[in-house]
């Protein structure tokens, strides 16, 4: 399959989010989602929520998927989603035969942002490279996708918190890479988080009009 450039992951990242964010605002549904790359990379062939607790996002849209798509076909297309597939989302996407994912945010990073015991999500802890090293395909993995994790985590705090997640998140598990140095969508409270805690240097920057 043809590799992802920069660009194109860029392009599918903002769609996906783009995508969970009307998922909330106007379906109210949980801050997970999923989209399909047709081989070219930039054609989005189709896209799901997260429809339930059993329902998630990257499941739906690989059964949906394996359905519309022939297996060679599909061996060439890459699934984008926001977080880290779970064990079931994984399961499946492997035996839909789809050839690359990338993942923006890791189930790590939503562990923590979820807490322990909040009913509405009872996060695992098992990579999905785990899950794919055990199988007799290979499915090719990008993620977490550095710039895109604290985006996605961003996004999805209210809405987890409001779930049933007891404390403030704190954005800890997120490694002080490059891309916290220029940022334009993190709250204030994040900022002096990561200023302070972290000992990143953060610069808020404007477009240039
Ligand atoms: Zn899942």
């Amino acid at each position: 399959m043809s590799p992802l450039t920069d660009e194109q992951l860029s392009a599918a990242a903002s769609a996906c989010l783009e995508l969970q964010r009307t998922a909330q605002d106007i379906h109210s549904k949980r801050p997970f989602v999923a989209l399909l790359l047709a081989p070219d990379n930039t054609t989005v062939l189709m896209s799901s929520l997260s429809l339930s607790h059993v329902r998630h996002a990257e499941t739906e849209l690989a059964r949906n998927a394996a359905d519309n798509y022939a297996r060679d076909y599909l061996a060439k297309t890459t699934l984008v989603s926001t977080w880290e597939p779970c064990a079931m989302c994984a399961g499946t996407i492997y035996w839909a035969n789809i050839g690359r994912l990338v993942y923006l945010a890791s189930e790590k990073t939503l562990r923590q942002l979820t807490g322990e015991g909040n009913a509405e999500n009872l996060t695992l802890d098992l990579p999905c490279r785990t899950i794919f090293a055990s199988g007799q395909t290979e499915v090719e993995v990008i993620g977490p996708v550095s710039g895109w994790e604290a985006k996605v985590a961003e996004d999805s705090q209210s809405i987890l918190h409001e779930a049933g997640y007891e404390e403030e998140f704190c954005p800890e598990s997120l490694d002080a890479t490059p891309a916290f140095k220029r940022v334009d969508f993190l709250d204030q409270k994040t900022v002096a988080y990561l200023q302070s805690v972290k000992g990143v240097s953060v610069e808020y920057t404007q477009e240039e009009n």
